[in-house]
């Protein structure tokens, strides 16, 4: 976890976090596409990736410092079975409250991540996108179930295939096509994927759907 002194005690020790938004909706891309979640969308992001999405989320202090008991009530309001943490970039914080009480409550408790900095909490799975502005520290290779790389550019082909020789034998690979660039690059991940069988493509299918 990023160190800030000018943070308050009970957000080093995770029992409070910045919270941007908290929905229950269905995964739209990755290995779990389609299934019902509920997702937690934390603030604080410094790795600056210019076609993010979520760019709203970069700036911690301006999400309202939220308990974590709150989060796992609204959480147990939804008929979810799993809770993606997301952000930002949710490893900015400490994880273990969070993740230990949504999972004494009965979640599974996933996390979509750059891997940039090193892991707390306690996952069920584990989806690592790195970024290439600040590679994954090197515990998030091993701790991947999921390699999920943003294809914004040819080079980006070279990127996966770099961050795929880093994660185990039995990590899910996926290459997605950023949003803005995906009538350009679907089809190249298309052809991609079909020589080159051991990745899968993941589609953005909540942004089809309009569904968050
Ligand atoms: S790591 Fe994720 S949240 Fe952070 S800038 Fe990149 S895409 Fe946005």
């Amino acid at each position: 976890m990023k160190v800030q002194t000018d943070i308050k005690d009970s957000i080093l020790k995770g029992f409070e976090l910045p919270l941007m938004e908290e929905f229950y909706t269905i995964q739209g891309e990755g290995v779990f596409t389609g299934v019902a979640a509920y997702f937690i969308r934390l603030g604080g992001c410094d790795v600056g990736c210019h076609w993010c999405d979520v760019k709203e989320s970069w700036e911690a202090a301006k999400h309202p410092v939220t308990s974590v008991e709150d989060m796992v009530a609204n959480a147990k309001k939804s008929k979810a079975k799993s809770v993606v943490i997301t952000g930002g970039e949710p490893l900015t914080w400490n994880m273990d409250q969070l993740t230990k009480r949504l999972k004494e409550e009965g979640f599974k408790v996933h996390i979509e991540t750059s891997g940039a900095y090193p892991f707390s909490g306690t996952w069920d799975w584990v989806c690592l996108s790195p970024k290439k502005l600040k590679l994954p520290v090197e515990e998030a290779y091993q701790k991947a179930h999921e390699l999920k790389v943003i294809i914004f550019n040819h080079h980006d082909f070279k990127f996966a295939e770099e961050q795929a020789a880093k994660v185990s034998a039995d990590c899910a690979l996926l290459l997605q096509p950023e949003w803005g660039k995906a009538d350009e690059m679907t089809p190249l991940i298309v052809d991609y994927v079909m020589n080159n069988p051991q990745w899968k493509i993941s589609l953005q299918t909540h942004k089809y759907m309009n569904i968050p």
